[in-house]
């Protein structure tokens, strides 16, 4: 493989112009960590997985399935929002404002993070076209704490009350941390109920509540145990296997995904670059789900 000189995810083209962009999907990072409460540094994840997917790109279809994103679907890498650092408000405003021109576009949006906080903003981008979403959450942890302050615990009850995600059509999977809040109205399958399931009974359950909805789909590395990616802010033992969550995601195909999300990788916890990687293959398996109920491509 000849030395890039610019890294996108998975070598897709770069197009910063989103006032121009051609494309069914588009990658974007959104390199933010003013909202988390432990560990920082996923300011540094969108590029840490970018660069992990030059080890993905040899193959020419991503194993086990029968054809390549490429071969469906335009994928285009925009880079990373612009915001000024210190301004969540800021933040929050142009990612929603970026995914809105994105949407507009007829193009479906993947975003690496950052911490789990921009899946607000993402969320409301979204809910702006799709009205309340299903969503599919996984995490260690189901972020619906009751604060007035923005830190990446409070996303899924503020989306609740803006009427971003439909309670009864949404899922949180690989809880291992309590979730007491007494608004909490969201379906909960805990990681110790996951792993009595097996992935193929965890997306069966998930399918059930997901349903023929336009579905959100937000993955959290923490849902991972921290033998797989303890390369993130607020690792908890306990979780799900990498394999776990590819098989489970792989039997997700059939959701109808409007956008999706993969947040909380941690490169300066990531010596190995394991985290990197995890977040990268599922990346790619994410934008295989959303290719795969596209025909293929006439070209
Ligand atoms: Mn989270
Ligand atoms: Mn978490």
């Amino acid at each position: 493989m000849p030395t890039r000189t610019l890294t996108t995810f998975m070598d897709v083209p770069y197009v910063p112009d989103l006032a121009t962009l051609d494309a069914e999907i588009v990658i974007q990072g959104a390199p933010f960590d003013l909202a988390t409460t432990g560990r920082p540094g996923t300011r540094f994840g969108p590029n840490a997985i970018r660069a992990a997917t030059a080890g993905l790109m040899w193959e020419p279809k991503r194993w086990p399935w029968d054809f390549s994103f490429r071969d469906r679907v335009r994928v285009v890498d925009r880079g990373n929002v612009d915001f000024a650092y210190a301004d969540i408000a800021g933040m929050a405003a142009a990612l929603r404002r970026d995914t809105q021109a994105i949407i507009a576009r007829g193009a479906r949006v993947l975003t690496l993070g950052g911490d789990h906080y921009i899946t607000l903003p993402l969320l409301r981008a979204h809910a702006a076209k799709h009205g309340p979403l299903a969503f599919v959450q996984v995490d260690a942890h189901c972020d619906t704490d009751v604060s007035e302050h923005d830190h990446h615990g409070v996303m899924f009850h503020k989306a609740v009350e803006e009427g971003l995600i439909a309670p009864e059509h949404a899922v949180q999977v690989g809880i291992r941390t309590w979730y007491d809040s007494p608004t909490h109205r969201l379906t909960v399958i805990d990681a110790d109920r996951a792993t009595e399931l097996g992935s193929k009974g965890t997306a069966a359950r998930i399918r059930d509540i997901v349903g023929g909805r336009s579905a959100y789909l937000s993955f959290d590395i923490d849902g991972l145990d921290p033998a797989f990616a303890p390369g993130t802010g607020t690792p908890v033992p306990g979780g799900l296997s990498t394999n776990f969550a590819l098989q489970m995601l792989r039997d997700l195909r059939s959701l109808n995904i409007a956008g999706a999300d993969l947040v909380e990788v941690s490169p300066p916890y990531d010596p190995s670059g394991i985290t990197a990687l995890a977040g990268a293959t599922i990346g790619l398996d994410l934008l295989q789900i959303m290719a795969s109920a596209q025909e293929a491509r006439q070209n």
